[in-house]
């Protein structure tokens, strides 16, 4: 090409030159010969950017040389970008084509929340009609605070939690949403319909709460009968007295399998935020740790207590006093006697923490993670004989989840536990005393 136009342009000189040569006015002749020969190159170049301009399916104009290798180059790429414009939409479609077909309702957002595309589903479940909803903010159109808060969160383990809220449309509806970020800055909404679910759980729910209550009642009879024997035993012969006193344990041991039942329920249903309090740990916990000297009783434990005076929380006391008894409670159970038991409430940059150690038996790794689940126990006979009912620990997670915070256990079988209550900087509040710690020890 650059030979065909090297040649074309050496041309040009020649007849400039011979025309100098003939009339006496080379210069001139020379100037005039480059001067037509760039309007010409120009013309051609014009031709390309009006064929361009056209954007018409039409072929290149016919040209030769540089020019002519350059428009097939863009003749080329050009019907290169149409083939991947016509791949991708047929993808596009199909892909819109299959979620339309979706039986959850799946609406596109762009970056700032605008609707781009939304399935039949969506109008159903969210009132978010397509194409009239097109660039509509999905915010302005569901006002719900929730909802706002869902969408603008940034930490995708937060956001994998999804949300579980009633549809705007219908409140009977209850809709599980999920929010999947992709491309630069979009994001994929879907509402499941979880209504069946939902009912079937406030119902489990109900059931565990209601059979609980009714059981308390009969309990509460029989014990205080029971209770009524012990007072006076003469009157009865020595295995009549042991029958009682089996009977006693087990009714205690039924007392307090529903008082953490109830217990469960309770923080299972409850919505209320329980940060609307400011609780005094220190105390709490001197008042636990006396606690846990008096069930240690004869096993003659060895406490330590170290407490930041200064340090109190957000959060609900009766909830927090559960959690803390529940470890330490487990601690004096599962630490032989004479073992020691450690409790720490301190501060750091990440937040708050409540420690429990001790070098009792300690949990086998296999049992680990499953030791929060309810009714979970390493040794089930053993466990029942101690009085624990294997809801302690389900208790103590449900109670750090409403409090925003996390518990950690760490656990090594022979040697000992560590269980840590982790509270974030948020909740902390500081009652200044002069930076005053406590220790205690027995
Ligand atoms: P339980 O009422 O049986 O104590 P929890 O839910 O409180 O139920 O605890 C579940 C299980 O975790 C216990 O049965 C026990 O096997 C284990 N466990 C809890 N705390 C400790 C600890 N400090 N040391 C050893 N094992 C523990």
């Amino acid at each position: 090409m650059i030979k065909e136009d090297l040649g074309r342009f050496i041309i040009v000189i020649l007849f400039s030159l011979l025309a100098g040569l003939l009339t006496s006015q080379i210069a001139i002749c020379l100037v005039a010969g480059i001067t037509l020969y760039g309007i010409w190159q120009y013309r051609l170049l014009h031709q390309v950017y009006d064929w361009l301009q056209s954007h018409s399916e039409s072929n290149p104009p016919e040209q030769s040389g540089i020019i002519d290798a350059l428009c097939s180059e863009i003749d080329f790429l050009q019907s290169r970008h149409k083939q991947r414009t016509r791949k991708l939409s047929g993808f596009l479609k199909r892909y819109q084509q299959a979620t339309a077909a979706l039986p959850d309702a799946a609406v596109i957002l762009g970056e700032q929340g605008e609707i781009e595309w939304a399935n039949s589903k969506a109008a159903d479940y969210l009132g978010v009609r397509w194409p009239q909803d097109n660039r509509q903010r999905i915010a302005n159109l569901i006002r719900h605070p929730r909802l706002s808060e869902f969408l603008a969160k940034k930490d995708d383990q937060e956001r994998d939690k999804g949300l579980q809220l009633e549809s705007p449309v219908n409140k009977t509806q209850m809709l599980e949403f999920r929010l999947i970020p992709y491309g630069d800055a979009q994001k994929l909404l879907m509402a499941r319909d979880i209504t069946e679910i939902h009912r079937a759980n406030q119902m489990r729910k109900d059931f565990i709460a209601n059979a609980s209550h009714e059981l308390r009642t009969p309990l509460t009879v029989i014990s205080g009968y029971l209770e009524g024997f012990d007072d006076d035993k003469e009157q009865f012969q020595e295995r009549a007295q042991t029958q009682i006193k089996q009977m006693r344990i087990q009714t205690m041991r039924m007392q307090r399998l529903i008082e953490d039942l109830l217990t469960l329920s309770v923080l299972e249903t409850t919505r209320k935020n329980p940060l609307n309090e400011v609780v005094g740990v220190p105390d709490m916990l001197t008042h636990i740790y006396q606690e846990a000297q008096e069930v240690s009783g004869i096993m003659n434990h060895i406490f330590y207590l170290e407490s930041d005076l200064d340090l109190w929380i957000k959060g609900n006391h009766r909830e927090l006093y559960s959690a803390f008894s529940n470890i330490v409670f487990n601690a004096v159970q599962h630490t032989p006697a004479g073992g020691v038991i450690r409790m720490r409430w301190y501060q750091d940059k990440e937040g708050a923490h409540f420690e429990v150690i001790d070098n009792g038996e300690g949990i086998a790794e296999e049992h680990l993670h499953r030791i929060t689940e309810r009714f979970y126990r390493v040794d089930k006979g053993r466990s029942r004989d101690k009085g624990g009912t294997g809801l302690g620990l389900a208790i103590v997670k449900h109670v750090m989840v409403r409090h925003g915070g996390k518990l950690q256990i760490s656990s090594e079988h022979g040697k000992g536990s560590n269980f840590r209550c982790d509270f974030p900087v948020t909740n902390i509040v500081y009652k200044s005393s002069g930076g005053a710690k406590s220790s205690l020890s027995a």
